[in-house]
């Protein structure tokens, strides 16, 4: 089967996914009705629709709660670029998928930050993602060009993480498989865009 399979045309990030969803991240989160930890799984799916799509479950050991989610990927597994503007606390809220292989960048910074070989997708908020960068971020400070500007940002950071409307922050997630998705947000304060080259700098 996967010898016939070899000479189509077809996205390299989804090869193993053409006939069985892939995971593609777990987490330990607690069950919305008895409070006990649940896993909860993600998979990557090429269902017999247009593009992939996440799937989320979640199973509760103890009370049997179960949920199961699905969601479109919007760049259908081409190297991607999420820009998320933060503008006020709201934006905070904005819930996301970032693939195991995407990076975070912050323009305003010329920082990325890259994961590690063993790190699993994850749904995550953008205050969340906020906060890996700012602990990232600090200890950084003194070394970069610019450690004024660098410190004034983080001040950014921690005023939004407070609920403080400051001046407005980019969060971008780069990811060479395409998979990162903007999974809930109140209001489209995002875009997505195809990347054609995820590893060059941004201009
Ligand atoms: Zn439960």
């Amino acid at each position: 089967m996967d010898k016939k399979l070899r000479g189509r045309p077809r996205c390299s990030a989804l090869e193993d996914t053409v006939y069985k969803p892939r995971k593609v991240g777990e987490e330990v989160v607690k069950c919305p009705v008895c409070g006990a930890d649940a896993r909860l799984e993600l998979y990557i799916h090429n269902a017999p629709i247009p593009g992939p799509v996440l799937i989320m479950t979640m199973r509760c050991p103890r009370c049997g709660y179960k949920f199961r989610d699905v969601s479109f990927i919007e760049e259908g597994g081409r190297p991607l670029r999420i820009r998320i503007r933060v503008e006020e606390p709201d934006d905070l809220n904005t819930i996301v998928f970032r693939g195991p292989r995407a990076s975070i960048r912050v323009p305003e910074l010329g920082i990325e930050i890259t994961p590690g070989p063993a790190h699993q997708g994850d749904i995550t908020t953008v205050d969340g993602i906020l906060a890996l960068v700012h602990d990232h971020v600090e200890p950084l400070c003194s070394s970069l060009e610019d450690p004024e500007g660098c410190r004034g940002f983080l001040r950014r950071v921690e005023s939004f993480l407070k609920g403080v409307v400051a001046e407005p922050i980019t969060v971008e997630i780069v990811d060479p498989e395409g998979i990162s998705t903007v999974y809930r947000s109140k209001k489209r304060n995002y875009v997505v865009e195809p990347l054609e080259e995820p590893f060059t700098q941004p201009r």
